[in-house]
């Protein structure tokens, strides 16, 4: 079926993807084959010392009895002979030890290497991805892929691969070396086990199904945490750990109720395979023992046998278990390879130029977000910002202006229209050229839980101490920054929970600032600040925005007023457009949004 056609091109591309580790493992095969093959002719051995025992044993009476006669020593009296067995015996178990400590040291090796170089490749993969992917894609799904899927994998390639290499090889020395001991009983062994095969592949099949199963219920748990944990705050702020834990509970109850079968199912399995073992065994020692008793086998061939059928009994258990978890490996990779196949919806171009002048030019720009089709959200948005000028963007909530903002960081493709910067259409453009020109404040600023000074440098990996200073001077966030006891080196915490909200926004403008922008794309704060806070961060920003291209979401009356231009978005259209003083004197929807401290119910700008 094309189902299965399909799963046998994804083992292929997983075996192909570990052909860089191919010498660790060619070394691995080789140290496999060393001492499997040793392994293999041990049993062999073993009869072979309690025949000479027996041997030994009827000799030495017979000389005692006198029925036969010797002169000098008698060798075969001695227990040197048996030590000397004994001996290789050790020497070869050595030799085994050595082999095998290689072979586990390079497939776990080799396995090591393997996964580390998927992770980053998924990683790399799903960074590569448009906005629009993030929009649908949870985070808790995708560090899952990252962090299971992969080591589902890793242990197929590796563990799995030498599991079924060890013991394939095992299971066909065993059976030859049966076949020339004694082919006729090795014959009616092997006549049982057609049977195990076939209770193998249907439990392999069952098992498979299950884990997938069992994987998914876990994962859903795992994102239930993954949120609680990450947004403890609003967690605890509504009390709703017990209704979290209730439905955290729930899933896991599912996993466990699949948990269940599967133990029973492994259990199962297990006692099916020892009763067959051991009936087995009986078989060899009813039949066998009928063979030695007509003198058609020597005892240490029989031991022989019964160790040889208990190692084939091993291998054959493991092979069928490692079928399972290959199907697994295949399921896991399935979707590892979707997202690493994955072509991002947006193309980068490749434009690059000497000078960045920071025109911003909207020319009949219509957009719908791809994650929701059916709602446009700009219909025909017309719009300038000329260089080192300041326009202020107001409107209702949800009228889209941080759309347009996402719109000029070429977060996502236009539905129709084009966006130009400095003259040149933005998809067109290198956007690790020209994002670096574009700086950017949000209204509630993300950090990253390492220093301040990492903040700050977050755009700019080479920056001295001294531009990180002076950005931060800047940006009123140096002094504050020397009141901690390790200044720039202090840590922030987890998306910056160490710091006041006043804080996080000035480290944050002086993140943008280091980047020295020709333009400079602001959301002003609309939650309430002390007023100190509020008092040096504005500062902040009216300092950031001299000489520089400005466009900003506008919260305060203040910054409307000193805009050359205010640009009113309702409902994915710009509806009014000129200065305060003109608009104002226009009844319309800016004179109400003024009226309302511009945005609507919040009470700001009344300072
Ligand atoms: P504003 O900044 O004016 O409050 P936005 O630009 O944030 O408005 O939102 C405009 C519209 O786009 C809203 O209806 C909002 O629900 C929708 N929207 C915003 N971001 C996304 C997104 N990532 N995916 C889908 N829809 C979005």
């Amino acid at each position: 079926s094309g189902e299965s056609k399909k799963k046998k091109a994804d083992l292929k591309r997983l075996i192909k993807l570990a052909i860089p580790e191919y010498p660790l493992i060619s070394l691995g095969l080789v140290m496999l084959l060393i001492s499997n093959s040793i392994q293999g002719i041990i049993p062999y051995i073993f009869g072979y010392v309690i025949d000479l025992a027996v041997k030994n044993q009827t000799l030495c009476q017979e000389i005692s009895s006198g029925v036969i006669n010797v002169t000098g020593p008698v060798p075969h009296c001695s227990l040197w002979l048996m030590s000397r067995e004994v001996l290789v015996l050790v020497g070869l178990f050595l030799v085994v030890s050595v082999a095998s400590m290689f072979r586990a040291i390079c497939f776990t090796l080799a396995g090591e290497r393997f996964v580390a170089r998927i992770r980053k490749n998924l990683f790399a993969a799903i960074l590569r991805q448009e906005m629009g992917f993030f929009d649908t894609n949870r985070t808790g799904e995708l560090t899952n892929r990252l962090a299971s899927d992969t080591a589902v994998i890793q242990s197929a390639v590796t563990e799995n691969v030498s599991i079924l290499a060890r013991y394939s090889l095992q299971l066909i020395i065993s059976i030859g070396v049966m076949f020339w001991i004694n082919a006729r009983l090795t014959a009616v062994l092997l006549s049982v086990f057609p049977l195990i095969s076939i209770a193998a592949v249907y439990y392999g099949r069952k098992l498979k199904d299950l884990r997938k199963k069992y994987q998914d219920k876990l994962a859903l748990a795992s994102s239930t945490a993954e949120e609680s944990i990450s947004n403890i705050r609003t967690v605890r702020a509504f009390t709703n750990e017990m209704k979290l834990m209730t439905s955290y509970n729930e899933d896991i109850e599912r996993s466990y109720s699949l948990g269940k079968v599967i133990s029973f199912l492994i259990g199962g399995f297990s006692g099916v395979v020892f009763i067959l073992i051991y009936n087995a065994l009986c078989l060899i020692l009813w039949y066998g023992g009928y063979l030695v008793y007509h003198q058609k086998l020597s005892s240490g061939e029989l031991t022989a046998l019964m160790l040889y059928t208990l190692t084939l009994a091993m291998s054959f258990a493991f092979i069928s278990n490692v079928y399972g978890e290959f199907m697994q490996a295949v399921g896991a990779s399935i979707r590892i390879f979707e997202l690493m196949d994955r072509i991002p919806l947006i193309q980068d171009g490749a434009l690059v130029r000497p000078s960045f002048e920071g025109e911003i030019l909207f020319k009949n720009v219509y957009f719908t977000y791809p994650s929701r089709p059916d709602e446009p959200v700009l219909k025909g948005v017309n719009f300038s910002v000329r260089p080192g000028e300041m326009v202020a963007l107001v409107g209702p909530s949800g009228g889209g202006k941080s759309t347009i903002v996402n719109l000029i960081e070429h977060f996502y493709d236009l539905t129709d229209g084009n966006i130009l910067i400095s003259g040149l259409n933005v998809k067109d453009l290198d956007p690790s050229w020209y994002r670096r020109h574009i700086g950017i404040v949000n209204q509630e600023p993300v950090l990253f839980a390492t220093t301040i000074k990492d903040n700050i440098a977050f755009g700019k990996e080479n920056a001295t101490q001294e531009e990180i200073e002076a950005a931060a001077l800047q940006a009123n966030a140096h002094d504050f920054i020397m009141s901690f006891e390790e200044n720039y080196k202090t840590l922030v915490g987890e998306r910056g929970v160490r710091l006041s909200g006043g804080q996080k926004q000035r480290v944050a403008i002086a993140r943008a600032l280091l980047l020295n922008p020709k333009i400079l794309l602001l959301d002003e704060a609309t939650s309430a600040l002390d007023a100190e806070s509020e008092f040096l961060v504005q500062e902040a920003i009216d300092r950031a925005m001299i000489g520089r291209t400005v466009l900003v979401i506008a919260h305060r009356l203040s910054t409307v007023r000193n805009a050359s231009k205010v640009l009113v978005l309702n409902e994915g259209f710009i509806v009014e457009e000129g200065t305060h003083d003109e608009l104002l004197s226009f009844d319309g929807i800016y004179k109400k949004l003024v009226l309302h401290q511009l945005t609507a119910g919040e009470g700001e700008g009344q300072r």
